[in-house]
């Protein structure tokens, strides 16, 4: 090893929905990944060596790493985390890219205000979980948008969301929407697209914003999906769209940061995490992703 390099075990993997968008050999805000070339994302790991003065072995960090158990990487590259008040793992999750996605598309394209009308789509997931949740703080009516009873009955009981429902089983989303969400809906956090976006779009308010997070259920695509066309409703109501990448705010990282750092600690946010232990399951547990096997943050612990 060289100087300032440093010797890391994998401790906890994320697996996340973009990785999909970089199998894709196709122009996006990040380059696709290579072929012989190992996965890399977001990694919580422990330093085994050190030949940096910034670390020691022992601490826990955090950064871009390959899908590896073992790896060497640069002291620059890597964050060290705080262990003592929250597990490591909320990291990449609550308090990682999931968290500041959910306060971003809330509070600075949402902007719900008190007692508006909130709809989240992928709403048991990680980010969907957070958003629901930031949105209740500001006092708006949350509904939640999931892919099972099981969910629904999680997002109301355990995360305050006001009304959820399965768009599985549901036969008639638009008029289930407009059933639930009485006064029509205000914001629009989209994690999903496709037919549940159309089916809410046409319950949108005058003047309603939408935060356009995700597009899962168009990432496996082979051609480019055709369905309702929504701008002339957007058009008509006055409705504010836009799409958003957690890293175009980077500079407000810190500020995101702290507030959700302070609403964990309060109590105020609460977070689930769906842990697949095993090295080995890493496919399984990004293939869960598009079948909706986890129940907010999914991670595989590496053991
Ligand atoms: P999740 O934890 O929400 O996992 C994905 C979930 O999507 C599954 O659990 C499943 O839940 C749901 N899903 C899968 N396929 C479909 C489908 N065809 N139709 C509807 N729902 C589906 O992932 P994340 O919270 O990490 O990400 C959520 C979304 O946010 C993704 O679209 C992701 O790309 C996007 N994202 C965007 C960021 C940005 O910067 N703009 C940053 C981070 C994430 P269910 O059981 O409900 O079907």
């Amino acid at each position: 090893m060289k100087v300032e390099e440093i010797l890391l075990k994998s401790w906890y993997i994320s697996v996340d929905p973009y990785m999909r968008g970089r199998m894709n050999e196709v122009k996006s805000y990040v380059p696709p990944f290579q072929v012989d070339q190992p996965i890399t994302g977001r990694v919580v790991a422990r330093v085994i060596e050190s030949k940096s003065k910034s670390f020691s072995e022992g601490d826990i960090v955090i950064g871009n790493l390959p899908w590896a158990t073992y790896c060497i990487e640069k002291a620059e590259k890597l964050r060290k985390i705080e262990t003592h008040l929250i597990p490591p793992s909320y990291n990449l999750g609550i308090l990682g890219m999931p968290g500041l996605t959910a306060y971003f598309g809330i509070m600075d394209i949402g902007k719900p205000k008190e007692g508006e009308t909130v709809v989240i789509s992928g709403a048991a997931g990680a980010v969907g979980i957070v958003a629901g949740q930031i949105a209740k703080i500001q006092g708006s009516f949350v509904m939640g948008i999931t892919g099972s009873d099981d969910k629904c009955k999680m997002l109301k009981e355990e995360f305050g969301f006001d009304a959820a429902l399965n768009y599985k089983t549901t036969k008639t989303l638009r008029k289930t929407i407009a059933g639930l969400c009485k006064n029509g809906v205000d914001v629009y956090f989209d994690n999903v697209g496709g037919e549940v976006t159309d089916a809410v779009v046409s319950n949108l308010n005058f003047h309603s914003r939408i935060a356009l997070c995700g597009q899962i259920s168009h990432y496996n695509s082979l051609r480019i999906p055709t369905g309702p066309v929504i701008l002339p409703m957007l058009l008509t109501r006055s409705v504010m769209l836009q799409g958003f990448i957690v890293g175009n705010y980077s500079d407000r990282f810190v500020e995101a940061y702290a507030q959700l750092t302070q609403w964990v600690t309060e109590g105020k946010l609460k977070y689930k995490e769906t842990i697949i232990r095993g090295f080995n399951k890493l496919p399984d547990a990004f293939l869960g992703l598009f079948s909706g096997i986890n129940q907010g943050k999914m991670l595989v612990e590496i053991e």
